[in-house]
């Protein structure tokens, strides 16, 4: 169990200008941000990302909404980061989230769901490094 995951507020949720209402959210909820930037991810940023998900009908979808605008990838730290942060954000369909999730409160469908979370220690080890140098983290 790690104390480190990796957050990005999405697109859709930078469109709708609650950057400020999610982090809020977030830090609430006892997460300490290790490190923040604002990104325009190019293309083939955006495809590694999510390389474990080519074979993935809606990858090509998924590759065009992320760069379709800027989004704010953050690290993450708590006690079991990976499984609390995933338990905040909700279920990836935000119409199956549970009520207080951020995706249930910021998010309008499967598609544009306004947060990613990593979803095991290994993969957040590799999302975090995607992002940030040693030296952009407290
Ligand atoms: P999660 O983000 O909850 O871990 P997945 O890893 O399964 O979900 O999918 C990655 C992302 O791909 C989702 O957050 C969502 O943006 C997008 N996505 C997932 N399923 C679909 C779908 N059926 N149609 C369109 N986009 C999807
Ligand atoms: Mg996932």
């Amino acid at each position: 169990m790690s104390n480190r995951t990796l957050a990005i507020i999405k697109p859709d949720a930078v469109r709708k200008n609650v950057i400020g209402q999610i982090i809020a959210k977030i830090t609430e909820s006892g997460f300490k941000v290790l490190g923040v930037k604002m990104v325009h991810l190019s293309k083939n940023s955006a495809q590694a990302f999510y390389e474990v998900h080519k074979e993935r009908p809606f990858y090509g979808e998924l590759v065009d909404f992320m760069i379709s605008g800027a989004c704010v990838p953050i690290v993450l730290e708590k006690d079991n980061a990976v499984a609390e942060f995933r338990k905040l954000i909700g279920a990836t369909d935000p119409a199956q989230a549970e009520d207080g999730t951020i995706r249930k409160l910021f998010a309008d469908s499967k598609a544009e769901n306004a947060v990613h979370g990593s979803d095991s220690d290994e993969n957040a080890n590799n999302e975090i490094a995607h992002f940030f140098s040693k030296n952009e983290l407290v």
